[in-house]
């Protein structure tokens, strides 16, 4: 059995990657440190608790077990806290990594998969947004992701870690099993939010803006379900063990969802009410945000499963109203 390193194999992304990884017949082994990720997501392998940070507890794990592939999803992602606390955000998303690079490198692991994001983008300025566009984040976020794809590119350079980064755009869904759902705390998340919402467990959603120049005055997103991320970093990780180097990827549906329009779908789905209103933006919101991922499609013949936002918050209230209160 091929052992996969899964950091953060604990949270939303990574415990979806753990379940896809176990049914492709590798053995995820996650190091998390809990403080976003839930214990009873970790199913499919050993669970170790602690920091990437801890190079000692790093140096012991790639000796106890032989790990083919590094996959990080334990970055702090909440674009509104990295503005007011940066050093939170720098700490966690590019030093802790840091060292996670130099034990990887005196153990001689390569092939790590990056969860870059499309914050590394900033404010497009054409849609849909390629791999090419320009990379001008307007958050510490944004920028710690992009300092990370910059300096695996310089760990690669220097001493060969071969890795890929997926730049996400909306990872949303859940489990089509009903086994694993989004679980934040706090959570700021549309989806989850307006299922909270739904579920009388909050009294209205928020809606960030209703003047953007889109067709509905709401922001627009591109929607990504998490088992089709999840695909996709399976075979991003294969490529890296049949020889590719490296490589950059988008992974995005290529079609965009309005905030309200996200909402009426959801209200069909679940048959509740979902009181809205209309708040000031949200610092930061681009008004669109739509990837497109034909490079993902063409070079690592990535097909999403699920595109369709319809599929996409079915699964994810699948998960919702059997676990209101998250995992417990
Ligand atoms: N949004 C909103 N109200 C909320 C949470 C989110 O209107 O309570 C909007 C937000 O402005 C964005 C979209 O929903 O346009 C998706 O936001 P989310 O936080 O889920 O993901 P992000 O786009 O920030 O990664």
């Amino acid at each position: 059995m091929k052992n996969i390193l899964v950091i953060g194999g604990a949270g939303y992304i990574g415990s979806h990657m753990c379940k896809h990884l176990a049914t492709n017949g590798y053995q995820p082994v996650v190091l998390d440190n809990l403080i976003c990720g839930h214990r009873e997501a970790v199913k499919w392998g050993p669970f170790i608790e602690g920091s990437m940070a801890d190079k000692y507890l790093l140096e012991k794990i790639f000796s106890k077990y032989e790990i083919k592939g590094v996959m990080h999803f334990a970055a702090f992602c909440y674009v509104g806290e990295s503005i007011t606390e940066p050093g939170k955000y720098y700490r966690n998303n590019v030093a802790a990594p840091i060292s996670l690079l130099e034990v990887m490198v005196k153990k001689n692991i390569s092939n790590f998969i990056f969860s870059s994001s499309c914050a590394t983008y900033g404010e497009p300025l054409e849609i849909p947004i390629t791999e090419k566009h320009p990379q001008n984040p307007i958050s510490p976020y944004g920028r710690s992701k992009l300092m990370m794809e910059q300096i695996l590119n310089d760990f690669f350079n220097a001493y060969g870690i071969k890795y890929i980064s997926l730049r996400y755009f909306n990872a949303a869904g859940a489990d089509p099993d009903g086994e694993l759902g989004e679980d934040h705390m706090p959570e700021t998340h549309l989806i989850p939010l307006v299922f909270q919402t739904a579920m009388g467990l909050i009294k209205e959603i928020k809606i960030f803006g209703d003047d953007y120049p889109t067709k509905d005055g709401t922001c627009i997103r591109d929607y990504i379900h998490i088992d089709d991320l999840a695909q996709a970093h399976l075979i991003a990780l294969e490529r890296l063990l049949d020889g590719q180097s490296r490589g950059i990827y988008n992974l995005g549906n290529g079609a965009g969802y309005s905030v309200k329009e996200v909402i009426d779908m959801a209200r069909n789905i679940t048959g509740k009410c979902v009181p809205y209103r209309i708040v000031d933006k949200r610092v930061g919101d681009p008004a669109v945000l739509i990837g497109s991922s034909q490079k993902a499609v063409e070079e690592l013949g990535w097909r999403p499963h699920f595109p369709d936002l319809h599929t996409i918050i079915e699964t994810a209230w699948k998960w919702h109203k059997s676990h209101p209160k998250g995992y417990e």
